[in-house]
């Protein structure tokens, strides 16, 4: 455990930072970092990406408050379908980890050169039945959106998470290609999340806990959008994933497998129970950190003032946060 214990709010304890290399890298890093921080509700996770500034690390704390001080709403599943998850990687790879992942969904990054081949090694791998969608991360213009969702189609996508920037161009997109298609970064970066401009372009919702502030929070929005979410991870240990799976376990209705499966991107966890799917599966569970593991991954000094600095300032906002926290539908 990191010597420095500090004491956030009543009853909230910064237990320690953690850094756990990425087994691919992602968002141009090549590690995740982050808080584990102990409440009376039990163990939360505090892990923004590094670019990111107070007001948005401050719905992440909130997330964090959730889990250590607050409440989850009630399960209404035991389990919680996965998908597999294909990174940016050559065909026989991305072939590879679907084969093995025990899923009968995939989800496979594209956007660069060898996306084609990338998607057509997926499908081969999980055979006709089995459900394929793709994440372009918001990074094709509108013709190139079309373009690419029509080659991209003999392949039978279950849907496109965010093949362009802005919901304007999913409502022309809609128009021009049979793809279903899914809002991600649409949702957890938009400024009201409970009135989202134009979501209904949108097939799917993505709700993310940390990014959205909460379960609850989640909820509340998957209610506003009115329609089919999908609940993915923020590539988090296994105490953040738990309150992605607590999401999962309590929306009414969860048609598509979730992108919870997300331990595969990371080279260890904190816990001895990590959430790790078994045949496409997630067990609906809480895991606590083992202290020897969180010992393993404790960040350095550097990483810890970063994290401690920036949590000040989330904090601010958090604090400060009576209209403005909740005009974007966040607890305060
Ligand atoms: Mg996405």
């Amino acid at each position: 455990m990191h010597p420095r214990q500090t004491t956030v709010a009543a009853a909230v304890t910064v237990a320690g930072a953690f850094e756990i290399p990425l087994v691919t890298r992602f968002r141009n890093t090549g590690a995740r970092q982050g808080l584990l921080v102990r409440g009376p509700s039990g163990w939360g996770e505090w892990s923004p990406f590094g670019d990111y500034g107070p007001q948005l690390a401050a719905r992440w704390w909130r997330a964090t408050l959730e889990a250590a001080t607050g409440s989850w709403p009630p399960a209404r599943r035991t389990a919680v379908p996965i998908n597999a998850i294909v990174p940016a990687v050559d065909p026989a790879h991305a072939h590879r980890i679907v084969a093995t992942s025990g899923c009968t969904t995939a989800k496979v990054k594209v956007g660069d050169a060898g996306d084609v081949d990338r998607v057509e090694a997926v499908r081969d791998a999980l055979g006709p039945d089995g459900r394929l969608r793709v994440d372009v991360n918001g990074i094709w213009d509108l013709d190139t959106a079309i373009r690419r969702l029509r080659q991209l189609a003999r392949f039978d996508l279950e849907y496109a998470e965010q093949p362009v920037a802005d919901l304007a161009d999913f409502a022309r997109l809609r128009t021009r290609v049979d793809v279903p298609l899914a809002a991600d970064e649409s949702v957890r970066l938009a400024a009201d999340p409970l009135h989202i401009r134009g979501i209904d372009a949108a097939d799917v919702v993505i709700l993310k806990v940390q990014p959205l502030g909460g379960v609850r929070p989640c909820l509340a929005v998957a209610e506003a959008c009115d329609r089919p979410a999908v609940v993915s991870s923020a590539v988090e240990t296994s105490v953040g994933l738990a309150a992605g799976l607590a999401l999962a376990a309590a929306l009414p209705d969860l048609p598509y497998a979730c992108g919870l499966g997300t331990m595969s991107l990371l080279a260890g966890d904190v816990t001895t129970d990590p959430l790790r799917p078994v045949g496409g599966v997630l067990r609906v569970r809480r895991p606590s950190p083992d202290p020897a593991l969180v010992e393993r991954w404790t960040a350095g000094a550097a990483v810890r003032t970063e994290l401690d600095r920036l949590l000040a300032a989330a904090r601010q906002v958090v604090a400060g946060d009576g209209s403005a926290g909740r005009s974007n539908g966040q607890p305060g």
